[in-house]
């Protein structure tokens, strides 16, 4: 048996630390980056005495993802406390949900690297507090403690383990990180930790459905983390079955210097916890009104969106996925053709595509920068793109353009006038140029009459270079066979 080929199955818990203005039971802010323990009022450290209110922003949020998901919301659910001890935890207890989540039961798609859609589906979402910070590494002798985390809400999002592959479970994180972006609920940036992820994994016989015994890799935040953190258990679950040995259920930690995973502590479960509902706090309840004016405040999702641009505005696939991977780009692409036409054709729509998906993401690439932050507002850039659709500008000249309106603030029409990149259409302005370029040149003029048209080029570019301002050069060369010809008679 010992060639029998393994399968993974992979599941995620992913937390997402919510946007909210305050903690979720408390009145402190939950903005990340303050000076240590400053947002620390006695809730946030559990004093005793102090009661904890629920924050009605952390419901909401909640809601939005659990919508966005197609997650069924319970019309009442509880918080529960979970019991352990840690210096990060003050109270003693994590408030969070147990038996009963606000959300169950969703699930979400994403296209996979062969092209095939997978649906993951999603166990629950439930509502919870962080814990406290502690740095290891600010003093050589001592932890220090940074409570200005504990108390900030998040989500956890788990999912079934439907996942089969590392780079399957990236993807997946991927998803969940531009859905919680797409709703403004969480800034999902994984360095600050406002994204972190457990991976649940197991390995199995191909072929079987029961499931191996798994391990739990704790609080990974970054995607190659959790692809090469599952790529290692995944390996080292299956040398050790075709040992004939078992898999231990233990909590692991990725050690990303060498690479490994390290054993943390036992699995514990549940009955650990001494789970039991909050005496605290009342249960949520969510009424049909409520749902329905989040549901009516939800932004149009990734999917939807992509599909109304390569049908709508007829846009290619990869640009359309390109265009809305991140919301705050979608939005930029669609006010720029909204400057442009109401009804905007293929031809616009393709123009904009292409000048937000080479220039704008290349500076902001460059600059390291986020799109709400680029110099050029759309209204500028729409007319950019006019001047280029009219052919005003030629495809050179409009690149200038771009790169001049980058530092001048001005409408692109002065500053193309004023750099001389508007194209010259005129006949009677270029005529006396071509005159004087076949005057310049008899030689390459009496070749060409004698067959050598490709000779044609040449008297393009001398027009090109010598006459002051941008010529169309379409119209150069008609001019100039027009004036060659006439040279025959
Ligand atoms: P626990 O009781 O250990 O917390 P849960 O049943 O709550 O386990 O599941 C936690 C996560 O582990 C979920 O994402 C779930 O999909 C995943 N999971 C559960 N069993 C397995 C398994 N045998 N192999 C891989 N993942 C699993
Ligand atoms: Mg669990």
């Amino acid at each position: 048996m010992s060639n029998t080929p393994y399968e993974a199955v992979i599941g995620l818990e992913v937390h997402c630390q919510l946007q909210t203005v305050s903690k979720a039971f408390s009145p402190d802010p939950a903005t990340y980056g303050a000076a240590p323990n400053t947002h620390v009022d006695p809730i946030s450290l559990g004093h005793p005495g102090t009661l904890p209110v629920l924050n009605r922003e952390l419901v909401v949020y909640t809601i939005r993802m659990g919508l966005a998901t197609h997650s069924r919301i319970a019309p009442r659910s509880f918080f529960a406390r979970k019991h352990y001890f840690y210096p990060d935890l003050p109270k003693g207890y994590q408030i969070s949900q147990y038996e009963t989540p606000i959300c169950e039961g969703g699930y979400v798609e994403f296209k996979a690297e062969d092209g095939t859609r997978r649906r993951i589906r999603l166990t629950r979402i439930h509502m919870e507090e962080d814990a406290g910070k502690s740095l290891h590494d600010q003093d050589p002798y001592a932890t220090l403690l940074d409570y200005n985390r504990s108390g900030v809400p998040l989500i956890e999002v788990v999912s079934e383990p439907d996942l089969r592959t590392p780079r399957e479970a990236a993807l997946f994180l991927q998803k969940i990180r531009q859905i919680v972006r797409y709703l403004g609920i969480c800034d999902g940036n994984m360095e600050e930790g406002s994204l972190r992820c457990d991976a649940n994994v197991s390995v199995r016989p191909g072929g079987s459905t029961a499931l191996g015994t798994k391990t739990e890799v704790k609080n990974m935040n970054s995607f190659r983390h959790v692809e090469r953190a599952l790529d290692f258990e995944i390996d080292r679950q299956i040398r050790l079955c075709r040992a004939g040995r078992d898999v231990v259920q233990e909590t692991l930690l990725w050690d990303a210097v060498r690479q490994e995973t390290r054993s943390m502590r036992s699995k514990e479960e549940a009955h650990d916890y001494r789970y039991f509902p909050d005496p605290d706090l009342t249960p949520v309840v969510v009424d049909a009104s409520l749902l329905s004016s989040i549901r009516s405040t939800l932004p149009e999702m990734p999917e939807a969106r992509l599909h109304r641009y390569t049908t709508a505005l007829g846009l290619p696939d990869y640009d359309a996925g390109l265009l809305t991977e991140e919301r705050a780009v979608a939005d930029f692409f669609e006010d720029t053709l909204a400057h442009l036409e109401d009804e905007p054709d293929a031809r616009t729509a393709k123009a904009v595509a292409n000048v937000v998906m080479t220039d704008v993401m290349r500076v902001l690439n460059e600059r390291n920068m986020d799109i709400t932050a680029f110099p050029i507002p759309p209204a500028r850039l729409a007319e950019l793109v006019r001047l280029r659709l009219d052919d005003q500008v030629s495809s050179s000249g409009a690149q200038a353009l771009f790169d001049a309106m980058l530092e001048d603030d001005r409408a692109p029409l002065v500053l193309a006038r004023e750099k001389n990149l508007m194209q010259v259409s005129d006949t009677a302005a270029l005529l006396p140029c071509v005159q004087e370029v076949l005057a310049d040149h008899p030689r390459q003029v009496r070749q060409y009459l004698e067959g050598k048209t490709g000779l044609i080029g040449f008297f393009v570019g001398q027009v090109m270079r010598t006459f002051d301002g941008a010529p169309d050069p379409r119209l150069v060369r008609a001019l100039l066979e027009a004036q060659l010809e006439a040279l025959r008679t």
